[in-house]
């Protein structure tokens, strides 16, 4: 025998953007609601807000949240006489934000099936803001897997694969859903389920708001996969996202063609303002040194380039070195005022400028004709002394 489920109109309709309702019980600023629109939150997606009409003035809801009492919707008022038990009043969903998570929610359900379905890989947890997700996942993963969850996420999503809601009592959902469901057990009376696709392509239990088809998303693109964490954007969010980031590249590319010292000061901005990975300062120092030329002068036809990377360490340096042009001599002023010396001109010793260097200051160092340090605290102007040892 089964019972008849109440089902919240969150999960009925989701596009319900306002409804008429009678306020049932007042706590301080809070009320309960004959009817309930809004979602209270959960599951990592946040609870809505909006407004209610009372006698045609507008106040914000400004949280709802669900206890054993059921759901309480937090009013922004100072007039304590106002929320009156009995009164009708319009409530109305902050809908711009509502559509934005739910097309970020069920986002995360698609990824989160392709994530695991490709990397074997479980998502621990998610959490959301507008056009914007953060996955937790159980397995590091590759770049490369990363790109091949979003591609076969972004072809569903060109599909537009139905996103069906499924209610059922505890005892239907362990006979025919448990087994092939994804994530965690349900232990609720009514147990809710969101199917991705007609054939069950994702199956899991979920409380939240969603959208009706996966068209809705419009695009999931890649912010950000460090260490167990993926950030993505969707919709709009993403694409604005997206171009920003082929912007940056391409203002990047142009100055980098240009000779001038814009982009080492925007570099070395970078570095010290996000403390950028060692890893993401080879590839810096890498794609320097890969062009390094446009920023050279001429001393007695050398070319010479004068670099100040206060970030910069040795271990970088090395790790780069492979990418240094031909027939350069470079020295780089680096992290702790250690003066580095990289030479690929024949003509020129790393070894016998920072023996000179050492011989006049006294201070230590060595080296090979091709890279050489020298520690230059305490030294005015080092770069000076440099061009005063090439131009003698
Ligand atoms: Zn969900």
């Amino acid at each position: 025998m089964s019972k008849k489920i109440d089902v919240p109109i969150y999960w009925k309709n989701p596009y319900q953007k306002e409804i008429q309702a009678n306020i049932i019980s007042v706590k301080g600023t809070s009320i309960q609601l004959s009817q309930n629109l809004f979602y209270p939150g959960g599951g990592g997606q946040l609870s809505d807000t909006g407004s209610i009409i009372i006698d045609s003035s507008e106040y914000s809801v400004v949280d709802t949240n669900k206890n054993e009492s059921g759901i309480w919707y937090k009013i922004d008022t100072k007039d304590e006489g106002l929320l009156q038990k009995n009164q009708d009043i319009l409530l109305k969903l902050n809908w711009k934000r509502r559509y934005s998570f739910m097309k970020a929610h069920s986002a995360q359900h698609l990824v989160s099936h392709l994530l695991e379905k490709i990397c074997n890989c479980d998502t621990e947890k998610a959490n959301f803001e507008e056009g914007k997700i953060e996955i937790i996942i159980s397995e590091k993963i590759s770049l490369e897997q990363c790109i091949n969850v979003l591609e076969e996420a972004n072809a569903l999503i060109s599909e537009g694969v139905e996103v069906i809601s499924i209610i059922v009592d505890q005892e239907t959902y362990r006979k025919d859903y448990l087994e092939q469901a994804r994530g965690k057990e349900s232990h609720e009376e009514n147990v809710r389920l969101i199917q991705l696709g007609e054939k069950g392509l994702d199956l899991t239990c979920c409380g939240g708001v969603h959208v009706e088809n996966l068209s809705e998303i419009n695009g999931i693109f890649l912010e950000s996969l460090k260490e167990y964490t993926l950030k993505l954007y969707v919709d709009k969010q993403g694409m604005t996202y997206a171009n920003l980031q082929r912007k940056l590249m391409i203002e990047l590319e142009d100055i980098t063609t240009k000779k001038g010292s814009k982009l080492l000061e925007m570099i070395n901005n970078k570095i010290e303002e996000n403390e950028i990975l060692e890893e993401s300062n080879v590839s810096l120092l890498k794609m320097i040194f890969n062009k390094i030329k446009v920023w050279s002068e001429k001393i007695n036809e050398n070319n010479i380039i004068l670099l100040s990377l206060p970030e910069i360490e040795r271990q970088a340096i090395l790790a780069s070195l492979k990418e240094l042009e031909n027939d350069v001599f470079v020295a780089l002023l680096g992290r702790n005022e250690i003066l580095y010396i990289i030479s690929t001109d024949e003509r020129l010793s790393a070894k016998e400028i920072v023996k000179t260097i050492i011989d006049k200051t006294g201070k230590k160092g060595g080296g090979n004709p091709a890279f050489a340090q020298v520690s230059v605290k305490d030294i005015d102007k080092p770069f000076e002394l440099v061009k005063s040892i090439l131009t003698s």
